[in-house]
């Protein structure tokens, strides 16, 4: 059975969007990985389809109602239920070992908030996780469903072309990747690091070691205080 994304939203025609195309697309071509982009709009009330309302305890813009989402979280959940994700500046932050967790399950059903958000209420009747794709705020869910569900995408078993890619790369073993050079050799007047031509693969290994050590202790000290206590040799496992 595919790995399922189950997606709810007030624009379900952003989805797939970028999905749609290269090893995503492609997947979601052979079949890998399928999709479903529930209309929030369609539990709305009233003729309007109402699906917010204003915040109590006052305070600028518009909550999503708790009763709306529910009946949207009701109709999109078959015999199998998904975990239910609400993607939110107010979530945990967003990581790789997350990403591998959902990779590995049956799939991931998506909430995406509009507004100020959603009433909390509804969040915690389903036991929703909250998830931050990072420190900033966008007007909408969306574009963090799918940048979760591109990241788990490319981890589903024959996604990628080569399996080393998903355990080479940055955060499979707590630090940033090395960087990447091809040809030319010489490219204005910069060289290739000299290493990298010597067909020494053990002095190879070692500076790139070197490298994705340096990157991460000079560009994300979060990630290098972590690293230096706890090392892991070892990738882990995509
Ligand atoms: N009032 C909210 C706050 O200050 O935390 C921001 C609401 S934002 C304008 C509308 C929706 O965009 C949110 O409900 C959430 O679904 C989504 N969103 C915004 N920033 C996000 C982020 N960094 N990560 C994940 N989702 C985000």
């Amino acid at each position: 059975m595919s790995w399922r994304a189950t997606i709810l939203t007030l624009f379900p025609d952003m989805f797939p969007g970028p999905l749609g195309q290269s090893l995503a697309g492609r997947a979601l071509g052979e079949g890998v990985w399928s999709l479903h982009a529930h209309d929030l709009r369609a539990h709305g009330l009233g003729r309007h389809r109402n699906v917010d309302d204003t915040p109590f305890g006052g305070g600028a813009g518009m909550v999503m109602r708790p009763d709306v989402v529910d009946a949207a979280i009701a109709a999109a959940t078959g015999d199998d239920p998904l975990p239910l994700l609400y993607l939110t500046p107010r979530g945990r932050p967003l990581q790789q070992r997350d990403v591998r967790r959902y990779a590995s399950g049956p799939g991931v059903m998506l909430l995406c908030g509009r507004f100020e958000g959603v009433d909390e209420r509804v969040l915690d009747a389903h036991a929703a996780e909250q998830l931050s794709i990072g420190d900033y705020v966008l007007s909408g869910g969306e574009p963090a469903a799918l940048v979760l569900l591109d990241a788990c995408i490319r981890l589903l078993p024959g996604v990628m072309g080569s399996a080393d890619s998903a355990t080479e790369e940055s955060f499979s073993n707590g630090l940033l990747e090395y960087p990447h050079y091809t040809r030319p050799a010489e490219w204005q007047g910069r060289a290739v690091p000299p290493v990298l031509l010597s067909g020494h693969h053990a002095a190879i290994a070692a500076w790139r070691d070197a490298q994705a050590r340096d990157a991460t202790r000079t560009r994300r000290p979060d990630l290098w205080a972590v690293h230096a206590s706890h090392p892991v040799t070892n990738p882990l496992p995509a």
